[in-house]
């Protein structure tokens, strides 16, 4: 029950209804007899100035988790940025600091090689394959160059996205090899979709059929995609003797970095 002593956080995007984030905060505040609350913004795009305003002078909100379609919008309004957000131009999320300076983070990635971890995987020297060069994919990406991954190849429908991604990752991560081809799955330790292909039930696979019975048997294979949970990409993977890795366990995995950075709980949640 919340009270007027409450303390709040926000997950802010739109449309919120389908995010899973209030239910899981909500649910480990309430077991940790905590007096916090997350509630779900739905926010217009024009409100979006407005909103950073009323964020810094919003006493009670230590922060927000934010998602589609803001996490590059919201980006250039904070005070702050952390080294891999001001990299990636997006945060998915913030904190609100007592003087109403906002902060923010982009722990996309983070979630993503956590759950890797979770799943036996570690990145140090190993190789990895990305299908998917937008918001998440570029965060993973990242994330595994950060971990210590030797060979990184990313593709993506659009070459500019690659080539501008790949530029950058070069510059902050001059000892990852990126490359943006392959002939097999072979020799790749990690394969990512980090698409939206894949969702509802479509059943499509975020590359050729043929090329994923390349697919090396004890290769971790992981899909950002959350509904379904075991995409056709991770039942064909799983056939193949494959290792996997779902969207949920991913969003699961990021939920102590979210509300690390926002002060509610402590890392490794
Ligand atoms: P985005 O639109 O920024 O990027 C998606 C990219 O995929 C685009 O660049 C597009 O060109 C590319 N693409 C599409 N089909 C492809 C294919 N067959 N091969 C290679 N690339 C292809 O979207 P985003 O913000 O990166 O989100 C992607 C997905 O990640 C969404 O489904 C989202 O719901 C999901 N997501 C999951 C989590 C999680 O915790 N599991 C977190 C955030 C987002």
């Amino acid at each position: 029950m919340m009270g007027g002593a409450t303390q709040l956080v926000a997950i802010v995007g739109s449309p919120i209804a389908q995010v899973k984030s209030p239910a899981n905060f909500n649910r480990w505040f309430q077991e940790n007899h905590l007096d916090l609350a997350m509630i779900p913004v739905d926010l217009h795009a024009d409100a979006v100035p407005a909103f950073i305003d009323t964020l810094r002078g919003w006493h009670n909100l230590k922060g927000c988790v934010i998602t589609v379609p803001y996490k590059q919008v919201i980006a250039p309004y904070l005070d702050h940025l952390s080294q891999r957000a001001s990299l990636l131009g997006s945060v998915n999320v913030v904190r609100r600091e007592a003087d109403g300076t906002l902060c923010g983070d982009n722990v996309d990635g983070e979630g993503f090689v956590a759950a890797a971890r979770q799943q036996g995987f570690a990145p140090e020297g190993k190789k990895a394959l990305i299908l998917g060069a937008g918001g998440v994919g570029s965060a993973i990406a990242c994330a595994l160059c950060e971990a210590g991954i030797a060979e990184l190849v990313i593709t993506d429908l659009d070459s500019h996205r690659v080539q501008a991604l790949a530029a950058t990752l070069h510059d902050a991560f001059p000892n990852t090899c990126i490359g943006h081809e392959y002939q097999s799955l072979a020799d790749f330790d990690l394969v990512a979709n980090a698409s939206p292909v894949g969702m509802g039930d479509s059943g499509e696979l975020p590359l050729p059929a043929a090329m994923l019975e390349t697919l090396a048997a004890g290769c971790l294979a992981a899909d950002v995609v959350t509904s379904p949970v075991t995409t056709a990409f991770l039942a064909r993977a799983q056939a193949l003797g494959a290792t996997i890795q779902t969207g949920p366990q991913m969003a699961r995995a990021q939920m102590g970095n979210l509300g690390h950075f926002m002060g509610v709980m402590p890392l490794g949640i």
